[in-house]
């Protein structure tokens, strides 16, 4: 290729970047290789290989190692990750993993060890909440939970825990949509610069269009790829990425044996849908953004949870440093309660009653009774979760059939 005199923008790099047509045939776009294992161009090549996989060695800038075999690496992986790191702004290298879970697990695993705490931000996902009090704790590892938006509450958590390796930061909160100030969590963690705690942060809700967690301070990304990446509700995949490759080098030899590698098939498609997420989230967003603006006005309505109707100036003031869009989740908490709730769900027409977020169709849940109802009640008193309340994940349909069917079904 021919060298650029200026580093070229995210929406061309995303089609262009670690791909070489010749390595599939010429095919204008990647081919997808299932070869679990590949062969190697001479026994050098195979001892060099092996000792850069095993950390043995580094890989000196422009190396092309051969492939080795599908669990370490392969070829969709490699252009995935190639392509992915443009689309988030600030990082540097990408790893694949076969669900958002899968990420999550893969990053604690990699820098979490016995004695170590973890700070986190509730309400989170379940699974990671699950992964962190019912599994990491048996392990020896103490997880410290702090509400979602709770500044004050962070930072005294973060000067106060003892052997604090990883704060959590899982922003806007699902389903409440409250949001946690990257910024101010990092420079508190900046505090302890012998012993700084990492910040992760889950950035499915709104990256990576919206929200940039590494230009805030944060050290690694995680992605459910299941949601607004793949964006289609028809594959499982997960997303980490850093500006420090060596970060991700060890979540990468915890990859290798966990064997959580997205599969080629997955990655192919993946890589095929990474172009259009941005047009994709922007449009769900701007149809999100006019329907919770006039729904609000419902009388049905008690409160619409949405970063574009936040009424806290706290929460305003974080939205507004941290976030280019609203995006396309919205929460309404509804007066009455359950019943309503299960009413509206009952007489929607056009949009289903399913969990998962992020695809190109609108999909609504109840969480009190489906994505949370594990919690107890003080968590969903704490969480703000009501009997009330219905999340929907607005898709990319024409924003005014939703808002009909939304109105129908919520009248009498
Ligand atoms: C869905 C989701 C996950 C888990 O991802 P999977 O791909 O289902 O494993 C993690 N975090 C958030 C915020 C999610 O929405």
């Amino acid at each position: 290729m021919a060298e650029q005199k200026t580093p070229l923008h995210a929406p061309t790099q995303v089609l262009t970047r670690g791909f070489d047509p010749r390595l599939s045939v010429g095919s204008a776009r990647p081919a997808v290789f299932r070869s679990s294992t590949y062969v190697f161009s001479s026994p050098e090549a195979a001892e060099r290989a092996f000792d850069l996989v095993g950390g043995r060695a580094t890989p000196v800038p422009g190396e092309q190692p051969d492939l080795i075999y599908s669990r370490f690496n392969h070829p969709n992986a490699e252009i995935l990750e190639a392509q992915i790191v443009p689309l988030e702004t600030g990082a540097k290298a990408a790893l694949v993993f076969n669900s958002g879970m899968a990420a999550i697990v893969t990053a604690l695993f990699a820098v979490l060890a016995p004695g170590d705490a973890i700070l986190y931000t509730v309400p989170i996902y379940g699974g990671t909440q699950k992964l962190i009090e019912d599994f990491l704790a048996t392990w020896g590892v103490t997880g410290v939970a702090v509400r979602a938006g709770d500044s004050v509450g962070i930072d005294e958590a973060i000067r106060s825990t003892p052997k604090l390796r990883v704060i959590l930061i899982e922003t806007p909160a699902n389903p409440t949509l409250v949001m946690t100030d990257i910024v101010r969590a990092a420079a508190t963690a900046w505090e302890r610069p012998e012993a700084r705690p990492l910040i992760f942060v889950d950035n499915t809700m709104l990256g990576p269009a919206f929200q940039h967690p590494l230009q805030l301070g944060a050290d690694l990304v995680l992605y459910s790829a299941t949601k607004f990446l793949s964006g289609f509700s028809d594959l499982l995949g997960g997303v980490a990425l850093a500006h420090d490759p060596a970060l991700l080098r060890k979540l990468r030899s915890k990859r290798n044996f966990l064997g959580n590698i997205l599969q080629p098939d997955e990655c192919w498609m993946l890589n095929q849908r990474l172009p259009t997420v941005g047009l994709r989230m922007n449009r769900a967003s701007k149809n999100a953004h006019r329907i919770a603006e006039r729904i609000a006005m419902h009388p049905a309505v008690k409160k619409v949870l949405y970063p574009a109707q936040f009424d806290d100036p706290t929460q305003i003031q974080i939205r507004n440093a941290q976030c280019d869009y609203p995006g396309a989740v919205f929460s309404l908490d509804l007066h009455g309660g359950k019943p309503p709730a299960f009413a509206f769900l009952r007489k929607l027409k056009l949009v289903y009653n399913a969990v998962s977020l992020g695809g190109v169709e609108t999909l609504v849940c109840h969480p009190r009774t489906t994505t949370h109802s594990g919690f107890t009640e003080k968590q969903f008193v704490e969480a703000g979760i009501t009997e009330g309340l219905v999340r929907i994940s607005v898709g990319t349909e024409d924003w005014r059939d939703l808002l009909q069917d939304f109105e129908q079904a919520l009248s009498e």
